[in-house]
């Protein structure tokens, strides 16, 4: 496939005919901040030239992920590497692009095939474990304590809701 420079947006930023905040650059890359940076310090690195996904040319591929690496090492600290091939894959611009999000403990970013079971897992496992706390609790006051039938009572209704996945923001 063919893009016109009309047609494909950061071949636009690449010519500077769009505008774009960057970062970074040299002969055969450019490193930009995304328009909805899902952390501080969430950039792109972009080729010059047009290659639609990371299996375009590899040498395409190889300019942006050398831009990586010289802007990651540059930048110190854990980063996650991301690049995707087709929309099902959650590529949104056809134009080849890494990713460079830096990563910190407890930031709650999810990777993009955190799945929906997974995260189903996940909420039955935590209420399992705030029941067992619960009744935990509750073992340790005399059965006809009103402390103990109120946390038996509450752990009960906590195993009758129904699970849900944590509403979570994704972004391509
Ligand atoms: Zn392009």
């Amino acid at each position: 496939m063919t893009y016109t420079l009309a047609a494909c947006v950061f071949c636009r930023i690449v010519a500077k005919v769009d505008p774009a905040q960057q970062v970074w650059q040299d002969e055969r890359a450019i490193v930009i901040v995304p328009l909805n940076p899902v952390v501080p310090g969430h950039v792109i690195a972009i080729p010059r030239r047009h290659a639609d996904d990371f299996t375009g040319d590899w040498l395409t591929t190889s300019d942006a992920t050398h831009a990586a690496f010289q802007y990651a090492r540059a930048m110190g600290g854990p980063f996650n590497l991301i690049t995707s091939k087709g929309r099902e894959a959650t590529q949104s611009v056809f134009h080849l692009h890494v990713h460079l999000v830096p990563r910190a403990a407890g930031d709650g970013l999810a990777l993009p095939w955190t799945s929906a079971a997974a995260e189903l897992r996940g909420a039955q496992r935590q209420r399992e474990a705030d029941v067992k706390g619960l009744l935990d609790i509750a073992s340790t006051y005399r059965p006809e304590s009103t402390v103990r039938v109120y946390l038996e009572a509450s752990a009960a209704r906590l195993n009758e809701l129904p699970l849900a996945a944590s509403p979570e923001e994704t972004q391509p």
